[in-house]
């Protein structure tokens, strides 16, 4: 199947990274710890921008950012350098923002995303280091905004700017992206996307090849696919009343779902970028190779290796390696009870479960996940009694055993079915009389009275294999 693109939608991403793993800020000694802490404490003359203050490049940000740019499939530079990007705004206080321009750490990449149609390639432009601008929070809606208070604590975090062509024809597409990008940064260990801030996108969206519009800061996946989905639906209106879409800044709304008009797009030129005379040229092409050597195994490779490994299909492969905790999980889980047996609990049932309550890995323990496999293995517990166990734990806590023995969901031995089926024959002699007589669906009805008896714990199937087999005698 080739996806033919109806609208001619062309989304290309821009997405701010911070590198919030690192401990401190990137021109200064600045701790980046400040998400619990109270406005403007994590702030010195560097990052507050004060006059005479000189940055220091942080060694460990270059090097993530160098991973960043290897795992994205990029070209390093030989050669690295910052400039000023000059522009007011009250969340920069130096009046300018210390960028990579001309000379980006990281050229160009590519990253394969399960697109529309298969694989498809994103092509990646550029990925560039750069200082996060303290944060402006505006009481009230960004338009309608009473007033403004800024905080200058996540001012001079670290970002990396990733940079892709138009290459997505969809928003899911794009969401597909991000998912990827996140996926790789978190095996990589350079971020956390569970803080505040830590991945915030750009969008730049046309149809039909006309002019583009950006939406600007949106916080998170699901969002940027809302906003996208909203951004072609007001520009196909736009063009079936004979209107125009122009090249402008939209915000989006999360709350409401809708873009809205910021100003009409800056142009490069605008911006007077030059060279940082505060920091000199970085000449990183020799670490290069030492940094690919230190890079772990990445989600494609992961995946491989485990169809290859565990013998298992590519669906539950890419299901148990989207995540590096979910990988690790499953590894410590394989490493005690045969793969072949696990893997579809913990791809299927677990992952399901945990998607249902919009839940990550981390609400689950691997002996938890063992102990119940094992139950069924043993045949202590039916599969359909390990589900609600899993659900059990999930909605309440508790440990599996005790949920078995709470809920009565030990199977109860073939001879207390037995006995029940037997007596389920002799108690509905017509439903007899109706199955012998050709009435298929009888056989449910005794099947279910057995289950009735045995209050659900017997196995279904057994139970139903042991009717038939008295109905024959
Ligand atoms: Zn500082």
């Amino acid at each position: 199947m080739v996806y033919d693109n109806p609208d001619g939608v062309m989304i290309g991403l821009e997405i701010h990274v911070q590198l919030n793993k690192l401990n401190t800020k990137i021109f200064c000694g600045c701790s980046t710890k400040y998400h619990e802490a109270g406005p403007n404490t994590h702030v010195c003359p560097v990052c507050l921008g004060l006059p005479g203050a000189l940055p220091v490049i942080n060694e460990k940000a270059v090097e993530s950012a160098m991973k960043i740019g290897l795992a994205l499939n990029c070209e390093i530079v030989h050669q690295t350098q910052f400039h000023r990007k000059n522009y007011y705004y009250p969340d920069l206080p130096k009046g300018f923002q210390t960028t990579q321009y001309d000379y980006p750490i990281a050229g160009e990449g590519r990253v394969v995303i399960e697109g529309e149609d298969g694989e498809h390639v994103v092509r990646i432009t550029r990925a560039h280091m750069e200082e996060d601008p303290g944060r402006l929070v505006h009481i009230g809606t960004i338009e309608k905004s009473r007033g403004t208070l800024i905080d200058y604590n996540r001012s001079g975090m670290a970002l990396i700017e990733v940079v892709t062509e138009p290459d997505m024809r969809s928003p899911k597409e794009a969401r597909r992206f991000l998912d990827k990008l996140r996926n790789i940064l978190e095996y990589l260990d350079v971020f956390d996307s569970s803080l505040e801030g830590a991945m915030r996108v750009d969008a730049n969206i046309s149809i039909g090849g006309g002019s583009r519009a950006e939406v600007k800061n949106i916080s998170s996946h699901k969002g940027a696919e809302r906003a996208l989905l909203f951004e072609i639906i007001r520009q196909k209106n736009l063009l079936r009343r004979g209107g125009t879409v122009v090249l402008e800044t939209r915000h989006f709304d999360e709350a409401r779902g809708v873009t809205i008009s910021l100003r009409t797009k800056e142009e490069e030129h605008d911006y007077r970028y030059f060279p940082e005379p505060d920091l000199v040229p970085m000449r990183v092409a020799d670490r290069t190779a030492r940094i690919l050597g230190t890079l772990p195994e990445l989600p494609d490779a992961k995946r491989e290796r485990f169809i290859a490994e565990y013998g298992m299909i590519d669906m539950h492969a890419k299901a148990l390696t989207s995540g590096i905790r979910i990988a690790d999980f499953y590894e410590d889980v394989a490493s005690r009870i045969d793969a072949k047996t696990c893997t579809p609990w913990v791809a299927d049932v677990l992952k399901g479960e945990l998607n249902y309550r919009d839940l990550t890995i981390e609400s689950f323990t691997v002996d938890d996940i063992v102990g119940i496999i094992e139950m069924v293995v043993s045949d202590k517990i039916t599969e359909k009694s390990a589900v609600e166990v899993i659900r059990t734990i999930l909605d309440s806590g508790g440990h599996p055993l005790d949920i078995v023995k709470e809920k009565g969901l030990l199977k109860v031995e073939d001879d207390v079915v037995s006995r029940a089926v037997l007596k389920v024959i002799n108690e509905n002699e017509v439903a007899v009389a109706d199955y012998l007589g050709g009435k298929e669906q009888s056989l449910n009805f005794l099947v279910g009275q057995v289950m009735k008896k045995t209050r659900g714990r017997a196995d279904a199937r057994e139970a139903r294999e042991m009717v038939l087999e008295s109905l024959n005698q």
